[in-house]
């Protein structure tokens, strides 16, 4: 070997620049680096660690059921998939679940199965359904999803892209229903954008969509995928709004931050359109993966979770309101035990910058684009820790304002 020292050749694809953290342990809402030194997690793996890191009862069953069998293939069958699947749509208050892995299958599959309901049920055209989307959403990163993407940096090059997707601005009633034609057969939208920086519809659009689609014939399909499972204080997000989509995506907490599991539940009726051979995955519904999953439904069941984001989202919001008072903050924007925080322009910092200036206070987060940041720490956190958090923001700011000369 050479004696002089080599800068060491990246081995990773560079689709991520994360901040300057390697984390070795991590456990409930805090992690620790390689150095020993602790951070408090404000992401949570995007929600995908609701119930926070090493959770003992989720490791129990994911222990338990590591020994007694993991995958059969779905050549066969098991003995979680079944109670998994009546678990879970109990849960949402829907008929029927189609287990998958990651939360870009899952609307994948929503998109496959509402355009088999539209032109085996509905009679749209054949080859000419369409499916109404948001301009600034985010549903993942498959070849179909970025076909309808606005984000230039998600979609460029990726192309030729899947046709049949119309784009309307983010909770405009008026624009899905002028977009709306004979051959639409679905609606799929967040009920709250999550990688957007937390943004909610007006309170009346969800209603108002479920009513439209009623109307016109169209599959209200939601993706939950960020937004469900607790994040809101809720079990799904669209309770807010008291709607019942048809369908729903969900993945990230349903695997609780250890194995990717996604589904869409919903409608009997559109769901059993998937006949056999038709669809499938070779680790979707996995023997593991429900074990997880089953243990997931089983603690948001007692309601103890929402319960926690709906009453800790409420120190969040005051904490929060109190930063956007001082001048620190343009905007937030909560919903339970989650915020997209806009920083104020005349600050000069960017989200990127914020972020590491709290990784260097011990706090981890991540900025969505430009200066909006999004907070969404596991929902175990106690209140002493989230007060940590917002006393560490709320000073990182404060120093930031006194540095540009506005304090
Ligand atoms: C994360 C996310 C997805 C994609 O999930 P993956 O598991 O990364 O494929 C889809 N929709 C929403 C709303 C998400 O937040």
């Amino acid at each position: 070997m050479d004696q002089v020292a080599t800068e060491m050749q990246p081995m990773v694809a560079p689709n991520y620049s994360p901040l300057d953290v390697v984390i070795t342990k991590a456990d409930g809402c805090w992690v620790t680096d390689i150095d020993g030194q602790r951070y408090l997690d404000c992401l949570a793996g995007y929600s995908a660690l609701n119930f926070g890191h090493n959770n003992p009862v989720l490791n129990r069953a994911v222990t338990d059921q590591l020994h007694r069998v993991t995958l059969v293939s779905r050549a066969f069958d098991h003995d979680q998939l079944q109670p998994f699947a009546a678990e879970l749509t109990e849960l949402t208050n829907t008929e029927m679940m189609l287990p998958m892995n990651t939360g870009a299958e899952a609307v994948e599959s929503a998109i496959k199965v509402a355009r088999k309901w539209g032109y085996q049920v509905k009679k749209v055209a054949p080859e000419q359904a369409n499916i109404i989307v948001a301009a600034n959403s985010f549903h993942g990163r498959t070849t179909t999803i970025v076909s309808f993407s606005t984000d230039a940096v998600a979609k460029d090059f990726y192309g030729p892209y899947t046709p049949g997707f119309r784009i309307v601005p983010f909770g405009d009633i008026n624009a899905v229903r002028d977009a709306i034609d004979d051959n639409t057969v679905a609606v799929l939208f967040e009920p709250i954008q999550g990688e957007s920086g937390v943004v909610m519809p007006p309170d009346d659009f969800l209603p108002a969509l479920r009513e439209l689609c009623d109307e016109e014939n169209v599959l209200m399909i939601l993706d939950e995928i960020q937004s469900g499972l607790g994040r809101t204080g809720f079990t799904l997000a669209c309770q807010y709004a008291g709607v019942q989509p048809d369908l729903v995506t969900l993945g990230k907490a349903l695997g609780g931050g250890i194995l990717p599991v996604s589904a869409v539940v919903g409608r009997r009726d559109v769901l059993s359109l998937l006949t056999p051979g038709s669809h499938g995955s070779t680790f979707g519904g996995n023997a593991l993966a429900c074990a997880v999953g089953r243990a997931v439904v089983k603690m948001l069941d007692t309601g103890e979770f929402q319960a926690r984001a709906r009453n800790l989202g409420k120190i969040l919001h005051a904490r929060l309101q109190e930063i956007v008072d001082a001048g620190h903050l343009a905007q937030a924007r909560v919903r339970g035990l989650w915020a997209g925080i806009d920083v104020e322009p005349q600050l000069g910092l960017t989200g990127r910058q914020l972020c590491e200036k709290l990784a260097l206070r011990g706090m981890l987060c991540k900025d969505t684009h430009g200066s909006t940041i999004r907070l969404a720490p596991p929902l175990t956190i106690s209140e002493d820790d989230l007060n940590l958090a917002m006393d560490i923001l709320a000073e990182v700011l404060a120093a930031q304002a006194a540095a540009v000369g506005r304090n």
